[in-house]
């Protein structure tokens, strides 16, 4: 078990992923849902929310031009936004066919490189962890790859970027598919069996509300699993129908998993801003951020009417009914004399 501690900060706080208030685009509208945005101008937006105190930064950073950690800073400091993370751009065309796991070792330097320069700006900027995503990393037909090689290729990059920096977390957030049909780090159990791997205490995992869902897990009980090994480093919350990464408001869809997995995170004393990650592609992206923050913290003073006892007593029952009537007498009221 991790002997690692994360930086703590208040629970009534949030974060964000800046590409919430960036351009979208899909395969479809490749004109983008919008004209662009300077990462810069995104921070500010971000700001406008209120309630949102550091932001999760892709890198390099975003703009016509190149756009200097300076700039970023000067941005932060204007604003009184923090650097939660940083995330390393390593999905894009040049990753095309992986970053860890690319066929040519050419490339994976690349891949290995690009993510060193954006950790030596995360400690510039004072984040509190790398988070990676290795998009392209995984596999579209079968036959495709040697699964033993993409787990020996996975295992080895995130050790030659992690050891360097044994004072920072690395967090892997995984999925299961898109862009790739199938991804490496594909759900939580996979991911903690490769950092059992990695062997390195600063290694850990960033769970994605919605990943989760689209995973097939509950979310609650990745949570759950991976906060009993000391290595839930984040999370990221959204919502979706199961079958896509929406990326949709909090609670849109599942508003009891979405209170399960508040409450699991409460009682193991989450101390962290809760924070965001939507894809708000035809709605107002500071309107739809200001819907999550409000319907978080709803779910929070949901969380402290609810008898902990009580709800303690019937899961040791594993009593479903007595279990879901809680939560439903909160949420809806209380039931109405039928007779
Ligand atoms: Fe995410
Ligand atoms: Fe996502």
């Amino acid at each position: 078990m991790s002997e690692y501690t994360f930086t703590k900060h208040a629970s009534d706080t949030f974060s964000a992923g800046v590409w919430m208030f960036g351009r979208f685009l899909d395969r479809y509208a490749t004109d983008g849902y919008g004209p662009p945005v300077e990462i810069t101008d995104a921070i500010r937006t971000a700001a406008s929310v209120g309630g949102i105190e550091s932001l999760d930064l892709n890198y390099p950073f975003w703009g016509t031009g190149e756009v200097t950690v300076e700039a970023v800073r000067d941005a932060l400091d204007e604003t009184g936004l923090r650097a939660l993370a940083i995330t390393p751009e390593i999905y894009t065309r040049e990753f095309r066919a992986g970053s860890f796991t690319n066929p040519d070792g050419k490339v994976r330097r690349r891949a290995l490189d690009l993510i060193e320069r954006a950790t030596e700006v995360g400690h510039e900027l004072g984040v509190d962890y790398m988070k990676i995503w290795p998009g392209q990393d995984g596999f579209d037909y079968p036959l495709q790859t040697d699964p033993r090689r993409l787990w020996e290729l996975s295992v080895d990059g995130m050790q030659k970027i992690a050891a360097p920096h044994p004072s920072m977390p690395f967090a892997i957030e995984y999925k299961p598919k898109e862009p790739r049909t199938h991804m490496f780090f594909s759900d939580a159990a996979r991911t903690l069996l490769a950092i059992d791997d990695i062997a390195l205490d600063n290694v850990g995992v960033l769970i994605d509300f919605g990943h989760s869902l689209y995973a097939g897990e509950s979310p609650a009980a990745a949570a759950d699993l991976c906060l009993a090994r000391g290595r839930l480093i984040d999370i990221d919350l959204n919502d979706n129908f199961r079958s896509w990464d929406d990326d949709m408001t909090v609670g849109s869809v599942h508003i009891l998993e979405t209170i399960e997995f508040l409450l699991t995170l409460k009682n193991a004393g989450w101390q962290k801003a809760w924070k965001l990650d939507q894809f708000p592609f035809r709605e107002d992206p500071v309107e739809a951020a200001r819907a999550s923050i409000r319907t978080v913290q709803a779910m929070l003073r949901l969380l402290d009417r609810i008898d902990l006892e009580q709800l303690e007593a019937a899961r040791e029952r594993q009593d479903a009914l007595a279990a879901q009537s809680f939560l439903h007498e909160l949420l809806l009221g209380e039931p109405v004399d039928a007779s």
